[in-house]
């Protein structure tokens, strides 16, 4: 597996609507919102239901499973901090919750394919654990 802790690179921006995400991608966990009005499922983090309009949204612990929908090989990075590691894999995983989240898929033995199950894996990317996936 690459290792990713070295790179020099812009980390996310937290604020207080995402704090719990993040924190929880740093203790191991994916998390996401879900609707205590309509009960769906919302990722990315919101202050209102997309769904219904609600404001009231808590945080729960998903699964950290997920399909791989899509994906894009980089070559060439929009920062870059992620040169190093090039050619790296970014993709669209369906959570099994629903969602679909943006994520770095991690090196594996071989390349991924759409319809892959995926597991989120905290992974140290320039000193900061981030959510992952890699192939399961
Ligand atoms: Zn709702």
């Amino acid at each position: 597996m690459t290792d990713l802790s070295g790179l020099r690179t812009p980390g996310p921006t937290i604020i207080a609507l995402t704090e719990p995400f993040w924190k929880g991608g740093e203790e191991g966990h994916l998390m996401i919102q879900r609707c205590r009005s309509c009960g769906r499922v919302v990722f990315y983090p919101r202050a209102i239901c997309p769904h219904c309009w609600s404001e009231d949204l808590a945080w729960e612990q998903a699964s950290g499973r997920g399909r791989l929908k899509s994906f894009s090989e980089v070559h060439k990075p929009g920062h870059p901090g992620w040169l190093p590691v090039t050619p790296y894999v970014v993709g669209l995983v369906e959570l099994e919750e629903g969602p679909t989240m943006l994520s770095h898929v991690l090196a594996a033995g071989r390349p991924p394919k759409v319809g892959d199950t995926l597991v989120m894996e905290p992974t140290d990317i320039g000193g900061r654990i981030l959510p992952a996936f890699r192939l399961e």
